[in-house]
């Protein structure tokens, strides 16, 4: 029998706290059965940062965009520069977007107004959105339901941490849910009873690594090899095995993603 395989979904491989050992954070992912790595771009430096490591290692590809607590500070120019970097082979997904009401770095408008361009791009591209919830459901979901008039949605719930309602609302608009390691903490047994509820074709596993290290490695830098973590409490709560688990979220990211083999 072969090993699980996994794909990190969501990580952030261009930040600094990666700067010094990137080559070896990726080569024990790889070991950890962690076959691609999606890093995600949060600024117009970040998307270029991304894509340059997407170009180096072959286990990882980029998503581009401006992340919602820094669409105030894009200077003139940034958004062209996503458009543009959007067309690369490299990047497979749009992100990440979104609205966050728990930081007040910028306007919740100017953030929608990223958010629709956001949308907008992944259905000229054809590449899916990533999308970033903090305590901003109800707004959310709404802007979603009305972007989904303008065609069928792509795209992903990250990092997943509303409530019951908000999983069922996205899973109606086609969106894909993804967990990180939130959802090992010992305190969030709510999260897990949504968890154990999505359709298995919907479901997705990342780290969002540096930041959110699972149980129990929590409070360290959490990087891509950990997301077998994740993906070990979903199996359970699931009541599936890690293998089956594994798979599933593997086929589902590279359906979504259209990942090549
Ligand atoms: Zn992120």
């Amino acid at each position: 029998m072969t090993s699980p395989q996994f794909i990190d979904t969501h990580c952030h491989l261009d930040e600094s706290s990666f700067e010094n050992d990137v080559e070896h954070v990726i080569n024990s992912a790889r070991e950890a059965g962690v076959i691609t790595m999606l890093t995600i771009g949060t600024t117009r430096e970040s998307s270029e940062r991304a894509i340059a490591l997407a170009e180096k290692f072959d286990t990882v590809f980029a998503a581009v965009g401006i992340q919602p607590n820094y669409v105030a500070e894009a200077k003139s120019g940034d958004w062209e520069r996503i458009l543009e970097l959007a067309q690369h082979p490299r990047v497979i997904a749009i992100g990440e977007t979104g609205l966050d009401k728990y930081w007040d770095y910028s306007s919740l408008e100017l953030q929608a107004d990223y958010f629709d361009r956001h949308i907008e791009l992944s259905r000229e591209t054809g590449k899916p959105f990533i999308v970033h919830n903090r305590e901003a459901d109800t707004e959310i979901v709404k802007q979603l339901q009305g972007q989904a008039k303008q065609g069928q949605l792509q795209g992903v719930m990250h990092s997943f941490c509303a409530d019951q309602k908000t999983a069922e609302a996205c899973l109606e608009l086609g969106l894909y849910i993804s967990f990180a390691g939130m959802v090992t903490f010992k305190r969030n047994e709510e999260l897990r009873t949504i968890a154990q509820k999505i359709p298995a074709e919907k479901l997705l596993i990342e780290t969002d690594s540096p930041y959110l290290s699972p149980h129990p490695m929590r409070g360290k830098r959490n990087e891509p090899a950990r997301v077998a973590l994740t993906a070990q409490v979903l199996a359970d709560v699931r009541e599936v095995s890690l293998e089956e688990l594994a798979s599933q979220t593997t086929r589902n990211a590279k359906g979504l993603f259209n990942i090549p083999e």
